[in-house]
């Protein structure tokens, strides 16, 4: 496909460009990293929201399926727990026979992570199939504060959600209530030949660090700042800027305004955000997790100190 102006209108702070942009630097990230790690490992594809990035990383020129190999296996949960976990196990791990999938002794599964439901039952079925495999969860999450379950990374991706919910799907969906019909198990991309979105991951991907991705047509055709975005990345900027500043002040000491509470207790308040302390951190003034502030408020890290 010929690069075109995909017709979008984002609400973010970024353009269809940038989020490109973002998705196809991580997905190197992450990728890389792994190879660097010199253990065979097999990247799995649980759903939609790794899709776009294995997309990706596919295309790049350091893709090597000896070193990490990349599967899809369908598996959506649609955040409902299993009632039986083992009986789901069972009807899936026929489907990866069906397949006769293979994964190296290192398995990493890529998904977004939410409740955690998804990932785990993925998890648990391969776990099944095979139980030597070591295996291990990366999250992509807009932050870090979205996963609910322990998982081995994290990678932060502001543009996560239009990758997972927006854009085309190209991974079939794959139900619990359809894990004993061996048609609707779909390991590959789908809709592809129509799909901008996808073309433009392809080509490039296999032109990343090659060459600067800004000169290429299709980034220069998606690259549209509506007044919108204009007006949410100035924001956006400044609520990172707070949050380098917070960052920077952690665990340097700020005098707060003492108060006395209802039960005449002393209690602290913050100068800046004006969020009232309870009386244990005052007790505890080292653990900033007592005091707790506004979400961007330059004290949140900081220890008060009379
Ligand atoms: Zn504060």
């Amino acid at each position: 496909m010929n690069p075109i102006h995909i017709n979008y209108t984002c609400n973010g702070h970024q353009t269809v460009s940038d989020c490109i942009k973002e998705l196809i630097e991580i997905s190197y990230n992450i990728y890389d990293e792994i190879i660097k790690s010199n253990i065979p490992t097999t990247l799995v594809c649980g759903g939609q929201s790794p899709s776009y990035f294995c997309l990706a990383m596919m295309n790049f020129d350091i893709y090597n399926s000896d070193q990490c190999d990349i599967i899809i296996l369908p598996h959506s949960k649609g955040g409902e727990i299993s009632t039986d976990q083992t009986k789901e196990n069972k009807e899936y791990c026929e489907r990866l026979k069906d397949k006769n999938i293979i994964f190296k002794s290192n398995v990493i599964i890529l998904d977004g992570v939410h409740t955690g439901t998804g990932i785990n039952a993925l998890s648990s079925a391969i776990q099944y199939y095979n139980t030597k495999l070591q295996i291990h969860k990366y999250a992509i999450n807009v932050d870090y504060l979205i996963s609910k379950i322990p998982v081995t990374k994290t990678y932060i991706v502001k543009s996560e959600p239009l990758f997972s919910d927006t854009f085309p799907r190209i991974i079939k969906s794959f139900k619990p209530n359809e894990f004993t019909q061996s048609s609707k198990f779909i390991t590959q991309f789908i809709n592809m030949d129509d799909n901008p979105i996808a073309n433009m991951i392809i080509d490039l991907s296999k032109l990343y660090l090659k060459i600067n991705l800004d000169d290429t047509l299709w980034i220069k055709l998606n690259h549209v700042v509506t007044d919108e975005i204009n007006k949410n990345k100035i924001i956006y900027d400044e609520q990172q800027n707070k949050l380098r500043i917070q960052k920077n002040n952690r665990r340097i000491k700020f005098k707060p305004n003492i108060k006395i509470n209802s039960f005449k207790y002393k209690v602290y308040e913050c100068p800046e955000c004006l969020s009232c302390s309870g009386t244990s951190a005052v007790k505890n003034p080292y653990d900033t997790s007592l005091f707790s502030h506004n979400l961007y408020c330059k004290n949140k890290y900081s220890i008060p100190c009379e």
